[in-house]
């Protein structure tokens, strides 16, 4: 993520969709919330192969095929569902995917607000999966919550926003809000709406020229292709990112999704222009921009849940920007009293007052781990902390003090100590 200039801000969306993803997990598959994961009940298997007709209706774009699971569904619901199957038509869909979640919350019929008028209803949380051909390796995997209902002995999906008002909300994204188009250009796919046209192509230039320098400068191997997509305006960009926050004071997002059925791997990477702010800027900046989103893209390949904010944002502002930011919000804090000595927090990178300093501190680091260790060091501790296994015992600083010892056979914290003292010996 990168804040507008001059401006303190910066979000990381991927911690955001690790967040909401880990919030769900961590949730009981059995038990309070409805049926087990461990012993499905009868209606999961035609739950099942509903979604599995219907996943196969959307990967062929066979309109009437799609209708057919929505028999039993409000006139409103299919002719939303209907435009939206023609929106994605403009996408190059490779493949798409719809599973009721494995570690999900059952049956979460019990939340719904509106009756249903049927023999049996249940609220699924499914996994939809989409991978755009050429450019994802791993699929995005994003929650959907499905209202299910079974009348005269035939299954159909009858809502997905059933949860809304418990903020168990079903994802979306560009081609919800209208039709889409797409461009390309050397490793760089644009996602845009109508009349997006020429700020796409100029987007597409600019992130293919930001992909060779990522490619150039990061030392891990990545695919060096990129999605980016354009929303029309910011509440969109909110619904899709799920944000609890005002995107106003961004200028772009990097995001994946975090497939827990599949190792807790990141996949679907895409970066999200903030088109209210974005376009205001020149080429230069964007460029930085882009670069810095870039480089999020490219770590994932070797990123996880471990991951600290600090290390990403560091990571794309030393491999991904070509300037070196000036650390004037650091200094300013170490002068005022205000330093805390440590490397920021993940929630220190959202909504906070300081968030233009954690910014610094984050470059800072990982430029002073280079100067110490090699200009790679910083690149290999984030490989380090991202093959740890975050979902098994232990805390995120047990896993990064892991990392740094078999990146660099160091203590992490004495690392940070030793930064520390050398960040307020340069501000003095
Ligand atoms: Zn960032």
């Amino acid at each position: 993520m990168r804040p507008r200039a001059g401006r303190p801000a910066l979000l990381r969306a991927a911690t955001l969709s690790a967040a909401v993803a880990l919030a769900v997990g961590a949730l009981p598959a059995s038990g309070a919330l409805g049926a087990g994961a461990t012993e499905r009940p009868g209606w999961e298997a035609s739950v099942a192969s509903l979604l599995a007709r219907r996943a196969g209706a959307v990967e062929r774009g066979d309109e009437a095929a799609l209708v057919a699971t929505m028999t039993e569904a409000p006139r409103r619901f299919v002719e939303d569902k209907r435009r939206w199957l023609r929106a994605l038509r403009g996408l190059p869909l490779g493949s798409y995917r719809l599973e009721l979640a494995a570690e999900g919350f059952g049956d979460l019929a019990a939340g719904l607000l509106e009756r249903v008028d049927a023999d049996e209803v249940h609220l699924v949380q499914a996994v939809e999966r989409i991978a755009l051909r050429g450019y994802d390796s791993v699929p995005s995997a994003d929650d959907v919550f499905l209202t299910v209902a079974r009348r005269a002995g035939r299954w159909s999906v009858v809502a997905d926003d059933g949860l809304d008002d418990l903020d168990l909300r079903s994802s979306r994204n560009l081609w919800d809000f209208g039709p889409v188009d797409a461009v390309e250009r050397g490793g760089a796919l644009v996602l845009f709406h109508q009349g997006g046209r020429a700020a796409a192509l100029r987007i597409a230039r600019e992130a293919a020229v930001a992909v060779r320098r990522v490619r150039e400068r990061w030392p891990y191997p990545w695919p060096g292709r990129v999605v980016v997509a354009v929303p029309s305006a910011a509440p969109e960009l909110e619904r899709i990112l799920q944000t609890t926050f005002d995107v106003g004071p961004f200028v772009a997002f990097a995001a994946s999704s975090v497939d827990r059925s599949n190792g807790w791997r990141f996949g679907g990477h895409r970066i999200y222009i903030q088109p209210e702010t974005f376009f205001r800027y020149g080429s230069a900046f964007r460029a930085e921009t882009l670069a810095h989103e870039v480089l999020h893209v490219a770590t994932r390949s070797v990123s996880g849940p471990a991951v600290p904010s600090w290390l990403d944002e560091g990571a794309a502002q030393m491999y991904g920007e070509s300037r070196a930011p000036s650390g004037a919000r650091l200094r300013a804090q170490v002068r005022a009293g205000r330093f805390p000595g440590r490397l920021p927090e993940d929630f220190e990178f959202v909504d906070s007052p300081t968030i233009g300093a954690s910014y610094d501190a984050s470059y800072d680091f990982v430029a002073w781990l280079g100067r110490r260790l090699g200009h790679d060091a910083g690149a290999r501790l984030l490989r380090s902390a991202g093959a740890e296994d975050s979902v098994g015992a232990g805390t995120r600083r047990y896993h990064l003090r892991r990392a740094a010892r078999t990146a660099f056979g160091a203590d992490f914290t004495s690392l940070e100590r030793s930064w520390a003292a050398d960040v307020r010996r340069r501000a003095g």
